[in-house]
């Protein structure tokens, strides 16, 4: 577990996550309105996103399978009958006056995630619920000096609002929980997770206690953007509710803002209740009912999902679990995996996937889909390094090549004249020269000093540009220096 030491004791740190995840729909949850990103100011506002009067919702029903199938990832109970409220505030940007919501009844119920940490070691954290609203438009105030400019495109548009139980102690496992839920949503493709652009955001409940104490009270840090912003104003919310409590204060629940550039948390301002929104049922929308066929044709078509995929590699192909989840963390990388494995040592391609591709991919800052080796190529390169054409070490220097000029292993193999060399006869030849021109070395090796066999790999090998299968090397090398 992992404690904070303050000055009167340890503290443990609580924290529930609240994700707000666009969905991925061509219309709003209830116009028909684009939704595209980047779009000019309002030009993706209906009549209805712009409230004028009378004008009703229609639910957007692509918008209900979407929570469903989310539900269903989220291993989370599917409430047959659910029931949209109107969540009551004013905002510039909510010309409504209220947000279409779902309080007391939600579409989605209790379910569970199971999160990978850095270690390997999984934990399962709670979810407490998932529920469809509307998201409000945006207010702009940096456009034009002295006033504010509103645009209503994003108004409207479809949200999830996917809630954690207060399962997680600590920043690690608040950044574990939030890369899951992304991976989840972009294998079903429900929602994009693009958190730069705001499809994927974090509102973070924080509290400490003592360690296994009664709950503290909480914070609520709103709107955080990306995962390191969230983990940083977690630990840092953390010390401050220690050094508050410790000095003899209380903490009074809260919603905070998150400065990045200072990486301080402040008041934004003192927690509404429930009832401050007074929700009710909104009268333009009738419940939302669907039957058990409905549920049972959106889970037959979920794809195969991260925590499957990954007990699968690890059954299938005999990896590890940190492999396989690496593999799984995305489903391009499983899928370029499973292509480049293909009647191969699999181990090996993961291997190779997971230090010198991903390596590479990194240092050229490209996703695995834009990877200048393909699938097939790394695959062609595994069967070099298998088929004993070339070792691991010279396998390297061929990857590097092919990254560069996009050929295959077998034609930069060709091109640079790469082959090992397997010849007993040769590189018997070789070794012979070796110790024919270091007898001093061998005396003293003959002499007991055995580490100099490694000496005397090295100079067969650079003898033979790097090429001598080393398998063989270390073989004919120990017959003739223990001769
Ligand atoms: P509200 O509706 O007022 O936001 P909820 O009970 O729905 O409150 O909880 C919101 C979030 O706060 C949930 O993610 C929950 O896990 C988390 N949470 C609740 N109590 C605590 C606590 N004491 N410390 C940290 N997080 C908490
Ligand atoms: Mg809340």
């Amino acid at each position: 577990m992992s404690l904070i030491r303050g000055n009167t004791g340890d503290w443990e740190i609580v924290i529930g996550l609240e994700v707000h995840a666009q969905v991925s729909s061509n219309a709003k949850l209830f116009s028909g309105a684009a939704t595209a990103y980047g779009a000019e100011p309002n030009t993706q506002v209906s009549l209805i996103d712009a409230a004028m009067p009378g004008m009703l919702p229609v639910i957007n029903e692509w918008c209900v399978a979407q929570a469903v199938r989310t539900g269903i990832a989220l291993n989370a109970q599917i409430n047959r009958h659910s029931v949209f409220d109107r969540k009551n505030y004013f905002y510039p940007d909510l010309p409504q006056g209220y947000q279409i919501s779902q309080f007391k009844q939600p579409i989605v119920g209790e379910g569970r995630m199971v999160i990978d940490l850095d270690d390997g070691e999984t934990m399962t954290v709670g979810i407490e619920r998932l529920h469809l609203e509307q998201d409000a438009g945006k207010s702009m105030h940096d456009q034009r000096p002295g006033e504010t400019l509103i645009d209503l495109n994003r108004s409207g548009v479809a949200l999830m609002e996917i809630v954690s139980k207060p399962d997680m102690r600590s920043p690690e496992q608040a950044g574990a929980y939030m890369r899951k839920l992304r991976t989840i949503l972009r294998y079903i493709g429900s929602c994009d997770g693009n958190m730069e652009e705001g499809s994927l955001r974090c509102d973070a409940n924080v509290s400490v206690r003592r360690p296994g104490g009664p709950l503290g009270t909480r914070c609520e840090i709103k709107n955080l953007n990306s995962i390191r912003h969230i983990m940083r104003a977690i630990e840092f919310e953390a010390h401050r509710q220690i050094g508050i409590i410790e000095d003899g204060g209380s903490i009074s629940q809260e919603t905070r803002l998150y400065d990045v550039n200072k990486g301080e948390t402040r008041t934004m301002r003192s927690k509404e209740e429930a009832h401050d929104y007074r929700y009710f049922p909104d009268p333009d929308l009738l419940p939302l009912k669907f039957d058990e066929a409905f549920v049972e044709t959106q889970r037959a078509a979920l794809p195969e999902l991260p925590d499957a995929k990954k007990a699968r590699f690890q059954d299938q192909y005999g990896l590890s679990a940190y492999d396989a989840g690496v593999l799984v963390g995305e489903q391009v990388s499983a899928d370029f995996f499973e292509t480049a494995a293909k009647g191969r040592d699999a181990k090996l391609v993961a291997n190779w996937m997971s230090t010198e591709l991903f390596g590479a991919l990194n240092r050229l800052s490209k996703g695995i889909e834009e990877s200048p080796v393909s699938a097939e190529a790394l695959g062609g390169l595994v069967d070099l390094i298998q088929d004993g054409t070339i070792s691991g070490r010279i396998a390297k220097e061929v990857f590097a090549e092919m990254l560069e000029t996009g050929e295959t292993a077998g034609q930069v193999v060709e091109r640079k004249g790469l082959k090992q060399v397997s010849d007993e006869g040769a590189i018997a030849a070789a070794i012979d020269q070796v110790i024919a021109a270091n007898p001093d070395k061998l005396a003293e090796y003959r002499g007991g000093k055995t580490k100099l066999a490694g000496f005397f790999v090295g100079q067969v090998m650079k003898a033979t540009g790097g090429k001598a299968n080393p398998q063989v090397v270390n073989k004919l090398l120990n017959d003739k220096l223990n001769a």
